[in-house]
């Protein structure tokens, strides 16, 4: 399916009405097109505010979810940030359009490689996308300014809150994956971490430890 203007207008009345309302970041979802990171029996429905199946069994979040947590997660343009959970790289696209420099992760390769595709096919030149176990985070960038993790964590994980630079920004979804999750946001201070708990979500499992997959 093509994005008719009649379609956008409708996609952004559905952000905004779900309570995405920070004009920079309804700015960079109008110039992703998400029907790029969808792929074969879903494309129809990429304009659709619903998680959608992607390869490997995962999935490209919500439109609103994604818009809500990048609103929450405050990005500048003299951001560096890191994505755990590149998936389809929708969220990822996002990003790189607000923030100075984006590196986003998978376990899964063939998700890196077909996200890599997109990206490359739009010459965004600020996103590198990697294929490891996220939840020890990216030593050899760290530290970040902000951290976005785009699957659910049974607590924020540890080597991702220490590789958080003071005065940055956390936003996880925490529980467990067969049951709602919140998404919490970290804000790490001189004095420690501060936590607040936006608002119920649904996410497939980050899996700790396991390595990454084919
Ligand atoms: N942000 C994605 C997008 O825009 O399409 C959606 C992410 S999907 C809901 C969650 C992703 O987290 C899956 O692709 C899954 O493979 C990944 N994931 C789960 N555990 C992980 C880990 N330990 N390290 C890296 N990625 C992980």
């Amino acid at each position: 399916m093509s994005l008719t203007p009649e379609i956008q207008m409708q996609f952004l009345f559905a952000l905004r009405s779900k309570g995405v309302t920070d004009q920079q970041v309804l700015g960079a979802m109008e110039a992703v097109d998400r029907g790029q990171f969808v792929r074969g029996l879903f494309a129809d429905r990429a304009y659709e505010d619903m998680p959608l199946p992607i390869s490997c069994g995962q999935t490209i979040s919500q439109p609103s979810v994604v818009g809500l947590m990048t609103q929450a997660l405050q990005v500048s343009a003299r951001d560096t940030v890191l994505e755990v959970g590149t998936g389809s790289g929708y969220q990822a696209a996002i990003l790189a359009r607000l923030a100075r420099r984006v590196y986003t992760i998978d376990r899964h390769a063939r998700l890196v490689r077909e996200a890599r595709d997109v990206f490359e096919a739009q010459s965004i030149a600020n996103l590198t996308s990697l294929v490891g176990d996220g939840s020890f985070g990216l030593p050899e960038q760290a530290p970040f300014d902000r951290i976005i993790v785009t699957a659910a964590a049974e607590d924020p994980p540890g080597p991702l809150l220490a590789q958080l630079k003071v005065g940055g920004i956390m936003v996880v979804p925490v529980g467990q994956s067969d049951h709602v999750q919140s998404l919490i946001r970290v804000h790490k201070t001189a004095d420690g971490l501060e936590y607040d708990e936006l608002r119920e979500v649904r996410f497939v499992p980050l899996l700790e430890g396991l390595g990454k997959d084919t």
